[in-house]
C-alpha cells in the first residue's frame, strides 16, 4: 500500500533520495508522455524524470529492441567484444561534426563528465579546470569540485583542487542582460536590438578574458566545460556567440574545451541535434547521458582520435559502459527520434510552447522570465519583476504541487529552485502544451487570488 511504501522508504533507504510534494508520489506504471500514479491516476510528464525520458516511457520500440538483446546476451564487460556496441559507436559518432569521432561508453553524466577531466588533464598536461557558477555537471567527488551550486557540494577535502568557478554570463539574473542575447524565438520587452554581437556577450566575454589574464596562473589550463543551456542552474541560455569565443579563448591558453550535453543532447533543444551547434561552434570533448538511454543507464564520452588516444596510456576500465543492453537501447534511441522527427517535434512544439508562455507572461506579473529553446524551458518566477527578487519557496512549491494535483509533473531549478523546469519527452503534441498551459493558467490565477 501507499504507506507501507512511505514507511519501508523512510526506515530503509537512504534520505538523500528527496521525495518530491509534501504527499510524494508513487508512480506504478509509464506509457510515452504519460505516468499512472498507485490508484491508476495519469500525469503528463513535462519532465522525462530529469531530462531523460527522450523518446517515451516505455516506447514500444526501445522495449522491443531491448527484449530481444535480453534474450540474447545482457554482458560481456570489455575485456570481450560484442557486435551491438560496434555498430552504435558507429551511429553515434555519425551525429557529429568535426573530427569528434571516438567514443567511450559509461554508465552516467557524473561518470563522463570524470572521464573528459582525465582525458583533457592527460592530453595537456595541465592541472586546471573552469566552470561556470551554478553549473550543474555531477556529484561523483571529482565532479562535485565541477558543479558550482552549494546545495551539491559537500564539505570534503579537496574537491576544488585544480577547478575555478567563474561568472555565469546569464542575461536574466547577471549583471549584464538583454533578452536578444539568447537565441529564443520569444521576443519580450527586454528584447535588445544588438543582435549578434550582443553587449552582454561582449562584456561576458571580457570579464572571462580578465580572468585569465590576471587571475589565472598562466599556461595550467586544462579545460573549461560549459552546458549548452544550463539546466539544474535554471535553464540560463548564454548570449550568443559568448561560447564560441570562451572556447577560443581556452584553447589559446592550451585547455580544451568540453561541451556538457547530458540536458541538452539528442535534439533536445530543436533546431540542432546537440546544443553547442546552436553555439556555432565545435567543442573537443562532448559527455552525453540522461536522453541518450530514455531511462536505461547510459552514457558517453565522444573526443577526436588525439584526445582519445591519451587513454591509451592507462587501463581505463568501466565493467558495464556500452554493455549489449544499453548499445541495443542507445540504437533504438537514436533510431525512434529519427524515424518519428522528435528533434522537429522538439522545435515546433517547443517554440509554441515558449510562445504561449509569453502571453501568459503579459498576464502574470509572477512569471518573471520565460526562456529555453525546443523542449527545454524555464519558467522563473519573480516576488518583483523590477529586481528579479524569486518568489519565495512557499509560494514555489504551493504552485508546483497544485499543478501536479491537477494533473502535470515538472521539475524545478536555479539557485532558488524558483525556475520551473520543463524537459517532457519529446513525443509531446500540441495539446499536451495547453494542457500545461491550461494548469498554470488556473493555479496562478488561484495564486494571484
Ligand atoms: N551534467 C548535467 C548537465 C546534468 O544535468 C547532470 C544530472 N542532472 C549530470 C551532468 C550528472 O548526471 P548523472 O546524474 O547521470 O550523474
Amino acid at each position: 500500500s501507499y504507506e507501507q511504501i512511505l514507511s519501508t522508504r523512510k526506515s530503509h533507504l537512504t534520505p538523500n533520495l528527496v521525495a518530491h510534494f509534501k504527499k510524494p508520489l508513487v508512480i506504478h506504471a509509464g506509457h510515452m508522455q504519460w505516468l499512472y500514479d498507485h490508484e491508476g491516476r495519469r500525469y503528463l510528464d513535462m519532465f522525462g524524470g530529469i531530462v531523460t525520458v527522450s523518446v517515451g516511457h516505455c516506447h514500444p520500440k526501445v522495449n522491443r529492441a531491448l527484449n530481444e538483446q535480453i534474450e540474447t546476451l545482457w554482458h560481456t564487460t570489455n575485456i570481450y567484444m560484442h557486435p551491438k556496441i560496434h555498430e552504435y559507436a558507429e551511429r553515434l559518432v555519425a551525429k557529429f561534426p568535426g573530427n569528434l569521432k571516438s567514443v567511450c561508453f559509461v554508465n552516467s553524466g557524473s561518470e563522463a563528465n570524470d572521464l573528459a577531466m582525465l582525458m583533457a588533464r592527460l592530453h595537456t598536461g595541465n592541472q586546471d579546470i573552469i566552470t561556470f557558477r551554478n553549473a550543474y555537471h555531477g556529484m561523483s567527488p571529482y565532479t562535485m569540485g565541477l558543479t558550482a551550486q552549494s546545495t551539491w557540494r559537500y564539505p570534503l577535502p579537496g574537491i576544488s583542487n585544480g577547478i575555478v568557478h567563474v561568472m555565469n554570463p546569464d542575461p536574466y539574473q547577471g549583471i549584464w542582460g538583454g533578452d536578444a542575447c539568447r537565441d529564443s524565438p520569444v521576443q519580450t520587452s527586454r528584447s535588445c536590438q544588438c543582435q549578434d554581437s550582443c553587449q552582454a556577450g561582449v562584456e561576458y566575454y571580457n570579464e572571462l578574458e580578465q580572468t585569465f589574464k590576471y587571475s589565472l596562473p598562466r599556461g595550467r589550463v586544462a579545460a573549461m566545460f560549459a552546458e549548452s543551456i544550463q539546466g539544474v542552474g535554471g535553464t540560463v541560455q548564454y548570449p550568443k556567440g559568448y561560447l564560441k569565443r570562451a572556447a577560443e579563448l581556452v584553447r589559446a591558453n592550451g585547455g580544451v574545451f568540453v561541451a556538457d550535453e547530458v540536458q541538452t543532447g539528442f535534439g533536445r533543444t530543436g533546431n540542432h541535434f546537440w546544443g553547442f551547434e546552436g553555439h556555432d561552434y565545435v567543442p573537443d570533448i562532448v559527455t552525453m547521458a540522461k536522453g541518450i538511454g530514455n531511462g536505461f543507464p547510459l552514457a558517453a564520452v565522444v573526443t577526436t582520435p588525439e584526445i582519445a588516444a591519451t587513454l591509451g596510456m592507462a587501463l581505463h576500465f568501466n565493467t558495464y559502459g556500452g554493455n549489449p543492453m544499453a548499445s541495443a537501447v542507445g540504437l533504438a534511441v537514436l533510431d525512434v527520434i529519427e524515424e518519428e522527427q522528435l528533434q522537429r517535434n522538439s522545435l515546433d512544439v517547443g517554440t509554441y510552447f515558449l510562445k504561449c508562455l509569453a502571453e501568459l507572461q503579459q498576464r502574470f506579473e509572477l512569471v518573471g522570465d520565460v526562456r529555453g529553446k525546443g523542449l527545454m524551458v524555464g519558467v522563473e518566477l519573480v516576488s518583483d519583476r523590477l529586481t528579479k527578487a524569486p518568489l519565495a519557496v512557499p509560494h514555489v512549491l504551493d504552485i508546483w504541487e497544485t499543478c501536479k494535483d491537477m494533473g502535470v509533473l515538472f521539475g524545478r531549478g536555479g539557485l532558488h529552485g524558483n525556475v520551473f523546469s520543463f524537459r517532457p519527452p519529446m513525443c509531446i503534441g500540441y495539446e499536451d502544451v495547453d494542457f500545461t498551459l491550461n494548469t498554470l493558467e488556473t493555479v496562478f490565477d488561484q495564486h494571484m487570488k
